[in-house]
C-alpha cells in the first residue's frame, strides 16, 4: 500500500512536470518575411497527437485561415523524422509513437501589417500568437513557454507576456489563451513608461511620426485613469501599448493586458489628436468590456471556427459610447463636442437603410459574414454593431439615470457585470442575463425594449429620451431631389435602397458618361443640384462596356437630420448626472 502510493505520487509529479510545450521564434532573414518557429512538446506520451493552427484572432470576427502561411512543417524525435498526416485545412497529425519529446518546426510567412495578424520586414517584427503558434487542444490549459530570438541588430522585444529571466527574451504564459493574447513587437522601436491608475504602463512605438512622448505620457495617463474610474479599479498591474505609426492606418485590437494601435503617423497633430486619444480609450476600455466582461460564447475560445454571439452591440457599441464619454469626462471634449458626437451617431444609423433591415443582435451574430465581409449592398442591408450599440448605450444610460432618480447610470451596469459574472461566477453572460443586469440596476422592465430595439429595428423615441435631460431633439427631412448613389470618379460604388437610382435601375459599377446630354467628369452632384423632385433625367452610361441610356424621374433625398439643442436653461439634474466631469 505504502509502496503503491509512493509510486503514484512520483509518477503524477513526473507527469505534471514533464508535459511541457515551448516555442522558439527566430527571424534570421527578416527581409524574406518568414518567422522560423520551433515547437517542442515534452512528456506527451501518445501514439499520435494533432496540432492545429487557429483560423481567427479573438476580437476580430473573421475566419482568416492562418494555416495558409505555414510552410515546411517537420517533426523530429531522436534525430528521426516522424510521419505527419494533414487531416484538414489547419490540422496536422504527428505520429509520435510515444516519443517523450517531439521537436516540431515550421515557417510562417508574415507580411500583413494589421493589428490582428503578423508582419516581418527589414525594419521590425510584429506578431499575434494566433497567426503563429500551433495548439494542442488537450494541452491548451497547461503553461506555454516562449523564447524570442530577435534578428541580430534588434535589441528590444515588447509584450505583456511575463518574462522568466532577466537576460534574453524568455516568457511563460499560464495557458495557450494567454500566449496568443499577448502580441509581440520586436526591433529597435522607441519605448517609454508611465504610471496611471496604479498600473505601470509600457508603451512601444514603431514608426516615425509627429508624436511627443512627454505629452503622450500625460494624456494617456489621463485617459487610462478615466476608463478605470468607470469601474473604480484596474485589474492589471502592468499594461503594454504597442503603437504602429504608418502612412495609412487606423484601428486597434484589445487584449487582457495590452493592445496594439495602428495609426497614421501624423495622427498626433492637433486636428487628429483627439481621435488618437479616443482610440486609446476604446482599446483600454476593452480590458474590462469584452476581455473580462464578456458574452458566454467568447471564451474559452474555439480557435478553429466561428464563435457566434448576439452581444457585440454591448462589447463594441458600449465601448464606442464610453470612448467618447471618457474623453468628455477627462476634459478632452467639451459638452458641445460630445453632444455633436451623439448627434452624429444618431444621424449615421437613422439614415442608413440597413438599420431597418438588420437589428443589433443579428448584426452581432453575423459579424463573421457581414460586418467583416462587406459588399456593395451592405449599406442597404446591415447596421454596424459599433454605431448602433453606441446609440443604444446612450439611450440606456439616460433611461437608467431617469428611472433611478439620478442614483445610477450605465457605469453601475458595467460594474455589476464585472463583479457578478467575471469575478463571482467566473464566466460570460447570456443575452437574457445582459437584460437582467440592466433591469436590476434600472428597476425597469425591458422585455419591450429588447423586442423593439435589440431584436427589432424600431426607431428610438429620441425626443422623449433626450428630453429626460432637458435636451430638445428636432428633425428635418431633406426633400431636395437626389440620385441616392455614391461614386468613385464616374463609377457608381453604391446605390441606396429606395432612392431614385435604385428604382430607376442604376447599378454598382455603372460608369456615368453623361446626364441629360452633358458630359460628366466626376461631378454628378452638380447636375442634380438644380433639379426638382419629379424631373426626368436621362443618364448615358457604360455597363460592362456596353453603352446605354437609362431615364427615370428624380425622387427626394429623404434624409432625416437630427439636431439636439443643448439649451443651458433647460438642463436638469439628469443632464448633470449624465455629463458631469468626474
Ligand atoms: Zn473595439
Amino acid at each position: 500500500m505504502k509502496h503503491i502510493l509512493f509510486f503514484l505520487s512520483i509518477s503524477s509529479t513526473f507527469l505534471l512536470q514533464a508535459t511541457n510545450i515551448s516555442y522558439e521564434v527566430s527571424m534570421p532573414e527578416p527581409h524574406t518575411h518568414y518567422y522560423e518557429i520551433k515547437m517542442s512538446v515534452q512528456g506527451y506520451d501518445k501514439e499520435y497527437f494533432d496540432i492545429q493552427m487557429p483560423t481567427w484572432s479573438p476580437g476580430s470576427y473573421l475566419i482568416r485561415e492562418y494555416s495558409k502561411n505555414v510552410e515546411k512543417l517537420t517533426a523530429i524525435f531522436n534525430k528521426k523524422l516522424l510521419k505527419i498526416e494533414k487531416l484538414n485545412k489547419n490540422t496536422w497529425r504527428i505520429y509520435s509513437q510515444k516519443a517523450e519529446n517531439v521537436n516540431i518546426s515550421y515557417k510562417v510567412y508574415a507580411f500583413e501589417m494589421s493589428v490582428r495578424t503578423s508582419f516581418l520586414d527589414a525594419s521590425h517584427g510584429y506578431f499575434n500568437g494566433t497567426s503563429m503558434f500551433m495548439l494542442i487542444n488537450d494541452l491548451k490549459n497547461t503553461p506555454h513557454e516562449l523564447t524570442i530570438i530577435p534578428y541580430k541588430d534588434w535589441k528590444k522585444v515588447s509584450t505583456s507576456l511575463p518574462k522568466t529571466a532577466d537576460k534574453g527574451f524568455h516568457y511563460l504564459a499560464s495557458d495557450y489563451d494567454i500566449l496568443v493574447d499577448c502580441p509581440v513587437e520586436i526591433g529597435n522601436h522607441e519605448t517609454f513608461d508611465f504610471m496611471a491608475a496604479g498600473v505601470l504602463h509600457h508603451v512601444a512605438i514603431y514608426g516615425k511620426g509627429n508624436y511627443d512622448i512627454e505629452k503622450l505620457k500625460v494624456d494617456m495617463a489621463k485617459v487610462t485613469q478615466g476608463c478605470t474610474d468607470v469601474f473604480g479599479f484596474n485589474p492589471n498591474q502592468e499594461y503594454t501599448f504597442i503603437i504602429h505609426n504608418l502612412t495609412t492606418g487606423s484601428g486597434g485590437l484589445e487584449h487582457l493586458s495590452s493592445t496594439t494601435l495602428q495609426v497614421n503617423r501624423w495622427t498626433y497633430s492637433e486636428s487628429q489628436y483627439k481621435g488618437f486619444l479616443s482610440l486609446v480609450a476604446h482599446e483600454y476600455f476593452h480590458l474590462w468590456n469584452v476581455k473580462r466582461i464578456r458574452p458566454i460564447e467568447l471564451g474559452p475560445f474555439d480557435y478553429t471556427k466561428e464563435n457566434y454571439t448576439s452581444l457585440l452591440w454591448v462589447m463594441e457599441g458600449f465601448t464606442s459610447y464610453y470612448d467618447d464619454l471618457v474623453l468628455f469626462r477627462t476634459g478632452y471634449y467639451t459638452e458641445d463636442e460630445f453632444i455633436k458626437k451623439v448627434t452624429g451617431s444618431i444621424n449615421n444609423i437613422e439614415n442608413q437603410p440597413g438599420n431597418k433591415v438588420q437589428c443589433a443582435s443579428e448584426s452581432s451574430f453575423d459579424a463573421w459574414i457581414k460586418a467583416y465581409s462587406p459588399n456593395e449592398n451592405s449599406y442597404n442591408t446591415t447596421i454596424s454593431y459599433y454605431s448602433k450599440g453606441n446609440v443604444i448605450a446612450n439611450i440606456l444610460d439616460l433611461m437608467i439615470i431617469d428611472a433611478t432618480k439620478e442614483e445610477k447610470s450605465l457605469d453601475n451596469v458595467m460594474q455589476y457585470l464585472y463583479h457578478e459574472y467575471y469575478e463571482k461566477q467566473k464566466r460570460g453572460f447570456t443575452m437574457k442575463e445582459m437584460q437582467g443586469a440592466l433591469e436590476k440596476i434600472s428597476g425597469l422592465k425591458l422585455n419591450d425594449f429588447f423586442e423593439k430595439y435589440i431584436n427589432g429595428t424600431q426607431t428610438f423615441d429620441y425626443s422623449t429620451i433626450f428630453g429626460y435631460a432637458g435636451l430638445t431633439v428636432q428633425t428635418i427631412v431633406n426633400n431636395d431631389a437626389g440620385l441616392g448613389i455614391s461614386t468613385k470618379g464616374n463609377i457608381i460604388s453604391r446605390v441606396n435602397r429606395n432612392s431614385s437610382a435604385y428604382e430607376g435601375g442604376l447599378n454598382v459599377n455603372d460608369e456615368i458618361l453623361a446626364i441629360n446630354g452633358f458630359r460628366v467628369n466626376g461631378n454628378v452632384d452638380d447636375f442634380i443640384e438644380s433639379k426638382n423632385v419629379g424631373d426626368e433625367i436621362s443618364i448615358l452610361l457604360s455597363r460592362d462596356n456596353l453603352i446605354q441610356t437609362i431615364s427615370f424621374p428624380l425622387k427626394e433625398k429623404g434624409y432625416t437630420l437630427y439636431f439636439i439643442t443643448n439649451d443651458s436653461e433647460k438642463r436638469n439634474s439628469i443632464y448633470q448626472k449624465w455629463l458631469s466631469q468626474k
